[in-house]
């Protein structure tokens, strides 16, 4: 278990999440957050409506949270990490490793898309779409993460990345261990554990 939080307590506080407001990709990331100490989860908050409530939300739990004006949002573990990271993202110069470092990718998967650049990431996911997963591997396909059907929330850097089946891992056995709740069903409905 991650030392983001206890176990439980991950359970309320994804409870307590307004996921009626986010895209459907919010809740893979924050059960990254909570299960797997994924550092810090930026997402896109479409109205002032669903920035205020994350703003609450993250208060609510002792999260630091930041928003920009183009729709963008952070939550992050420690104390003025999301506005930093909103930063590094705004940056015009290259950033993809720290950025993906303060999101808790792997490096191997930053420095893999650092190598593919940011602007081409689209084509970049398309790639990866056509790639073959085989075995436990299938567990970083990113392929269902819009929908909010993945184990990952970032492009692994080949089909084989062992750093990626580790973190998938870990999300899995919280998935299996907390199967009844109702608010992750719909990411049950879309993985194949
Ligand atoms: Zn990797």
């Amino acid at each position: 278990m991650g030392s983001n939080t206890t176990e439980s307590k991950a359970i309320s506080r994804l409870k307590e999440l307004p996921t009626a407001q986010l895209r459907p990709s919010a809740l893979v990331d924050f059960v990254l957050f909570f299960a797997c100490d994924k550092p810090a989860v930026r997402l896109i908050v479409d109205t002032e409506e669903c920035s205020e409530a994350m703003r609450f939300w993250s208060i609510r739990q002792g999260l630091d949270f930041a928003s920009d004006r183009v729709g963008f949002a952070c939550v992050g573990v420690h104390s003025g990490s999301a506005v930093s990271i909103l930063e590094i993202d705004r940056r015009v110069e290259p950033h993809e490793i720290e950025l993906g470092l303060a999101l808790g990718y792997p490096l191997c998967c930053c420095e893999s898309m650092a190598c593919v650049g940011e602007s081409n990431i689209d084509s970049r996911a398309v790639e990866i779409a056509a790639w073959k997963f085989d075995g436990e591997y299938r567990r970083i396909n990113p392929q269902g993460y819009r929908s909010g059907g993945a184990l990952i929330s970032h492009l692994p850097c080949s089909p084989v990345c062992e750093a990626s089946l580790m973190i998938a891992n870990r999300a899995r056995k919280f998935l299996l261990e907390h199967k009844s709740e109702s608010m992750l069903s719909g990411l049950f409905r879309s993985l194949d554990l």
